[in-house]
């Protein structure tokens, strides 16, 4: 689709129609791979443990040296990451806890779980009835002890964090059962405590991603915007490779807010206006998976939050709203030329006569 589209041909008719859907898109597209053939790579590969900590992107696998794990680990956490060992039922620190927020892997920091999908099981481990996300874990075939089980360990380190049984409760029907000492716990701060600068994220799919990156960040409250791309297969996919629909991403803005700033529903509200909501994994006449409009949720509130906002928004649209509401999976930033469009190329004619006029009329 992008080669040999003439630029500057049609030129103002597509900029005014990108966005509600015209060919502008297949401009954007055309102006992007002029711009840069190659994709810059994102990769660098975070080897650093403090850098791992708390950040669920995964650029490569997170290895140590024996010795380093010895040393990084205390006796209890390498018997059991590196050695898969079992602690005793009953006796580990997070079995019986029902604090609300994130288990990561004490190994390596990557988030595995989260408070909200953990449920008393009665078996004396911590068990969750799904992990954090789909690729924060691996599975193992484990035929020790001489039955067939499966091992689930840490996507990002390999580390050993116990096993998945079918016996859990609803929806998944699966019991993730841990061991306390592979895991560390981030607390969510407290409600009544000082949370003014605790961020959330919100993510959401809708087309052009150089324009709702633009809007969503003259919101009050919205820290920063970022592009790139979730929902897909493919790990560090390329522009390119998104653009071809075959790895499963949407092009998505992701908007780290303050929530005692600005609400989830008031983003939402602004995410119906910049893109049309009623198109089947298109935006105009640009199709295909990669432009679906999603909202991919970061907690259960959020998920609430949005089925909520489709219902009252239905009533707006004479044609039937097809959002997706999702559960967030793994974020990949998409490459340095897409990020900050609109504020690195305000006297491009695409800013000029799209983006521009649309913040113009928020004010
Ligand atoms: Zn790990």
């Amino acid at each position: 689709m992008h080669a040999g589209y003439n630029i500057t041909g049609r030129v103002i008719e597509d900029f005014l129609n990108v966005c509600k859907g015209g060919s502008g898109r297949i401009l954007m597209v055309a102006l992007s791979c002029l711009f840069i053939s190659a994709c810059s790579d994102t990769g660098a590969v975070q080897k650093n443990k403090e850098n791992q900590k708390g950040i669920s992107r995964m650029d490569d696998k997170y290895k140590c040296s024996d010795a380093e794990w010895q040393q990084d680990l205390t006796p209890e956490q390498y018997n059991i990451l590196r050695e898969k060992g079992t602690e005793r039922a009953f006796t580990g620190e997070y079995w019986d806890s029902h604090d609300a927020g994130i288990y990561v892997c004490a190994g390596c920091g990557n988030e595995v779980f989260r408070s909200a999908e953990k449920y008393d099981s009665g078996s004396g481990w911590p068990s969750f009835w799904k992990p954090i996300r789909d690729n924060s874990i691996d599975e193992k075939d484990d035929h020790s002890l001489g039955v067939r089980r499966t091992e689930i360990v840490c996507s990002n380190c390999d580390g050993h964090l116990g096993h998945v049984f079918d016996d859990g409760p609803k929806p998944t029907g699966l019991r993730y059962c841990v061991n306390s000492a592979s895991l560390d716990f981030e607390a969510e701060s407290s409600e009544k405590g000082d949370n003014s600068g605790r961020l959330e994220t919100a993510t959401f799919g809708g087309g052009c991603f150089w324009c709702t990156e633009a809007v969503f960040e003259t919101l009050e409250g919205v820290e920063s915007v970022t592009v790139g791309y979730m929902g897909g297969k493919t790990k560090n996919p390329t522009y390119d490779q998104v653009c071809t629909g075959n790895t499963g991403h949407a092009e998505v803005s992701q908007i780290k807010y303050n929530p005692s700033k600005i609400s989830f529903s008031e983003l939402l509200d602004l995410f119906w206006k910049v893109h049309d909501p009623t198109t089947l994994n298109r935006q105009g006449n640009d199709t295909g998976t990669q432009y679906r409009s999603a909202i991919f949720y970061h907690s259960d509130e959020q998920r609430k939050i949005a089925e909520q906002s489709i219902k009252e928004q239905q009533e707006l649209f004479t044609d039937k709203i097809v959002t997706e509401i999702v559960t967030s999976s793994e974020y990949f930033e998409a490459e340095n030329y897409h990020q900050d469009y609109y504020r690195n190329n305000k006297n491009a004619p695409y800013c000029r006569a799209v983006i521009a006029p649309k913040l113009e009329k928020l004010k």
